[in-house]
């Protein structure tokens, strides 16, 4: 008989550990870079000022009460989170069923769950590299379905490798095919597609008929703009969805698209696991078998979704002086990393050896792929009680005046 005693340890998982490890470590000096999570100048979690006086505002003005949610979540929730993705318009007129999950992750695995028993695609495109969660997602989720890698970072000249990209996908993926497209701050490489590469990109997609599964996380963050960092998910929508593609012939066209929405990032709400699964299907394709499709696997998992943090989320993107201050909070904090990547870099380029470091100034968002060997990694770990991903990620978060120059100097001692 199976029994439970010989299962095998599987490994730790690296960000959650390197967290554990760095708040072990006693050291007066120590930093942090490896968590995606926003700190203040002193190396603080941050409350947004929006999100203060959206809590003030529920507290005092409404009287809570703490009922279940419909299975699909808080549908005004809903509502102002397909408006931040889409755009007001092409989210009153696009075939979209939306549900509320457990913050990007759980959207991740719902899309999983969901396109695995109903698309049957035969592979996944994952970006190589990647947040280290899609795989497994992908692992636990979807095991029948084929991981692939499509590659994704020129890792000699720290740029986005896009001839890699498309011809990949050009030679490689079928019809029905998934492919996990980061909307913007790509994790862990902070380097985007421009907006014409993007452009070309959907052009594939829609001639080779592939699901684009786009996983934003950090929509406002990368520019502190959300509507520039919610534009290739949008021209991606028009481009395969949009108005014009009412008259197409749906045999035509791809058979969907997909948006796994986190809010944790963009209103620092980590802990409340606040986020949306949006299915697009083209114009003509019936949306209600999908959606009762994905309404079963809500049930099944979750029974419905937590209140809290949706109702945060809803207060602040429903109230024009609120949503202000939001847009406000997100240039603060996109503003204090733009900062700390030239200061970082210029500490750093202080020193005659290390050579060019601009890439930290022209990737965008919360990650920069540092291009330091594991070996190194390790030894900024062990010997100056700085913490990254063996990759070589570092958030720029854990940046600030007070440590950047330590944290150049270390990097400067590694590269030596
Ligand atoms: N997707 C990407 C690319 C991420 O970097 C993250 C968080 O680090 C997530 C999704 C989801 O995070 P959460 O489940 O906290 O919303």
């Amino acid at each position: 008989p199976v029994t439970l005693r010989d299962i095998p340890q599987q490994p730790r998982d690296e960000a959650f550990a390197l967290t554990a490890d760095f708040k072990a470590d006693n050291h007066p000096n120590k930093v942090s870079l490896s968590a995606g999570v926003y700190r203040d100048g002193n190396s603080k979690p941050w409350v947004l000022s929006s999100v203060r006086e959206a809590k003030r505002i529920l507290h005092e003005t409404t009287n809570l009460d703490h009922e279940y949610l419909p299975i699909q979540g808080l549908d005004s929730f809903l509502d102002v989170a397909r408006d931040l993705i889409l755009g007001k318009g092409a989210a009153a007129t696009a075939n979209v069923v939306s549900l509320q999950t457990i913050s990007g992750t759980g959207a991740n695995h719902v899309g999983a769950a969901f396109l695995v028993q109903k698309l049957q695609p035969k592979n996944v495109f994952i970006s190589d590299p990647t947040w280290s969660n899609h795989h497994l997602v992908w692992t636990v989720g979807a095991p029948t379905v084929t991981q692939r890698k499509y590659p994704y970072y020129d890792f000699s000249n720290h740029t986005l490798d896009f001839y890699g990209i498309m011809s990949t996908l050009e030679t490689e993926a079928e019809e029905n095919d998934v492919v996990i497209l980061h909307a913007c701050s790509h994790n862990p490489t902070g380097a985007d597609p421009s907006r014409e590469q993007w452009q070309s990109l959907a052009a594939l997609f829609k001639r080779k008929k592939l699901f684009a599964f786009f996983d934003s996380a950090y929509q406002g963050f990368a520019t502190g703009d959300v509507e520039a960092d919610g534009w290739a998910v949008r021209h991606f929508q028009q481009t395969l969805f949009g108005e014009s593609s009412a008259e197409e012939d749906p045999s035509s066209a791809p058979p969907g698209m997909c948006i796994a929405q986190s809010f944790a990032k963009n209103f620092g709400l980590y802990g409340e696991r606040v986020g949306a699964f949006h299915l697009i299907l083209p114009k003509q394709t019936p949306a209600a078998g999908a959606r009762s499709e994905l309404l079963r696997l809500v049930r099944a998992e979750i029974s419905n979704p937590p209140l809290f943090g949706a109702r945060i989320v809803q207060t602040v993107l429903s109230d024009a002086k609120l949503r202000t201050m939001w847009e406000n909070d997100l240039r603060v904090m996109s503003g204090r990393i733009t900062k700390m990547r030239s200061l970082l870099r210029q500490a750093i380029e202080e020193d005659p050896n290390p050579g060019d470091w601009s890439r930290l100034e022209s990737q965008i968002g919360m990650f920069s792929f540092t291009g330091l060997s594991e070996k190194q990694v390790l030894r900024l770990r062990e010997v100056h009680h700085i913490y990254l991903m063996n990759n070589g990620r570092i958030s720029l978060s854990g940046v600030n005046e007070g440590n950047v120059k330590y944290i150049a100097s270390a990097f400067n001692e590694v590269l030596r």
